[in-house]
């Protein structure tokens, strides 16, 4: 029996403990005031000393349950023990009622009907066919006990004149409608929550093609962003041999022209870049690669040297500070993504003839990466929704038609996928700063495989 307990609710069975436990405190007070009400009132003679210590036995189980519970919180029980602390407090709460309701009237005593929310825990923590066994033996002790009663075995313990035991006319049908009523809710609650139960699963399922589904979209998104970069990348590098003069020296205008197909066929690359990262991150694929230490200054230097023609462009200067010996546990691919869209933005977001830093220092625990721009900045109230996805500023869809608000998203889950922090500062006018702050690793023997 002790693995029956049902696997949904075994996640949050602490809190079903607990509930369990303040749930007997208040039926303990219940009981406690209403027999010192019903004895104070003289409203039935009822063996008052052993309803006492029944009480009082009651307080005391609550009592050792609520430490025990606190161990249970502390310490990691066995799945096993955890199932055997749920029997003894169903068995300790089923004995205590029937007693209690044993001497308060047995079947004249209408409280006798409480077992039916008794029933109805059990169902909530138990398998169905614990609850049967649980419902089937208390059936059997109140047909026992009924029997007994009426044989004068026992005695019984009146509620008032003319309801008793011996009075099969009166007893028979109570007994028959609490047995019942016990098998009936039983019935219905395990076959709810069957019903629930099969439910979540058709849920679940339901989830897992649409997590399939959404798979399949990344990647078809994947292959076309990889399909459509190869002929751009191509125009572009035409474009640089028609501006080198290769096949001769193009005039004026057709400089001017030139130029502008380039700049838009760039960001047209940066557009599809970040549509293949943001594929890449939404597959996790970037959590099945290995990581290993990478030197940070080189990875820093070579991704500015990628962003130089950008930034010639608009004559910013690209300027960056690492320490040589600062290294990070990364994957070059994330390092890739987070250096290169938030360089990237800060050229795109900044006026001509500024400057962009990339910074690098060890702070105690943490190696904090730096990128500050001197360009437009952002409003205080669009900061925080600058990393939700497809989210552009409004000067920055004025200052830039081009953009897919999905760079800083995908920095913030590759920042996230290193267990690092990400934060942003901004000023209107004067410029934007972006930290991350990356777990420091200790020098090891590791090296990056590619740059064995
Ligand atoms: P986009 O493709 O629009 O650049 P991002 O996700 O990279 O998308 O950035 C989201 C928005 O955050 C941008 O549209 C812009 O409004 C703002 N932003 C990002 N970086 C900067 C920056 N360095 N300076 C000013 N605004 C920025």
């Amino acid at each position: 029996m002790a693995s029956k307990i049902d696997s949904s609710e075994y996640a949050d069975l602490n809190r079903v403990i607990g509930w369990f436990i303040v749930l007997r405190w208040v039926a303990w007070a219940g009981v406690a005031v209403t027999l010192s009400a019903v004895r104070l009132r003289m409203l039935f003679e009822l063996p008052f000393p052993v309803l006492y210590a029944l009480t009082g036995l009651l307080c005391l189980l609550n009592l050792s349950f609520t430490l025990y519970f606190r161990t249970l919180k502390k310490g990691n029980l066995s799945r096993r023990e955890t199932a055997a602390f749920f029997h003894a407090q169903i068995v300790a709460d089923y004995t205590l009622l029937f007693f209690l309701v044993y001497f308060t009237g047995f079947l004249d005593n209408p409280f006798s009907y409480f077992f039916v929310f008794h029933v109805m825990l059990t169902a909530f923590i138990f398998s169905s066919d614990v609850v049967f066994v649980y419902v089937g033996a208390l059936v059997a002790v109140f047909v026992g006990v009924f029997l007994a009663e009426y044989g004068g075995l026992i005695p019984h313990y009146s509620l008032g004149a003319g309801v008793s035991a011996g009075n099969l006319r009166q007893s028979l049908p109570r007994l028959l409608s609490l047995v019942s009523t016990l098998a009936l809710s039983a019935y219905l609650i395990t076959s709810i929550k069957r019903r629930i139960a099969e439910k979540g699963e058709r849920v679940e399922v339901e989830l897992d093609r649409y997590k399939n589904l959404d798979k399949i979209k990344s990647n078809f998104i994947l292959q076309v962003t990889h399909e459509l970069r190869g002929p751009l990348a191509a125009m572009s590098g035409y474009h640089e041999m028609i501006l080198r003069g290769i096949g001769g020296a193009p005039s004026p205008k057709t400089l001017e022209i030139i130029q502008k197909a380039d700049h838009r066929t760039d960001n047209l690359l940066t557009i599809i870049d970040e549509m293949i990262d943001y594929a890449y991150m939404k597959s996790g694929e970037e959590l099945r690669q290995a990581k290993s230490e990478l030197a940070l200054r080189e990875l820093i230097d070579e991704n500015l040297e990628l962003l130089e023609p950008h930034a010639a462009r608009k004559q910013i200067a690209l300027v960056s500070n690492c320490p040589r010996e600062l290294s990070v546990r990364a994957t070059r691919d994330l390092l890739k993504i987070i250096l290169g869209n938030l360089v990237n933005n800060a050229i795109k977001y900044s006026p001509a003839r500024t400057t962009v830093t990339v910074n690098a220092q060890r702070e105690g625990g943490e190696i904090h990466l730096l990128v500050r721009d001197e360009g437009f900045g952002i409003e205080p109230e669009e900061l925080d929704k600058i990393f939700e996805e497809f989210y552009r500023t409004r000067r920055a869809r004025e200052l830039e038609r081009d953009g897919t608000g999905l760079g800083l998203p995908i920095v913030k889950r590759a920042v996230e996928s290193l267990t690092g922090r990400l934060t942003v500062y901004s000023e209107l006018d004067k410029g934007t700063t972006f930290h991350i702050f990356l777990p420091a690793t200790e020098a090891t023997d590791e090296q990056d495989p590619d740059h064995r």
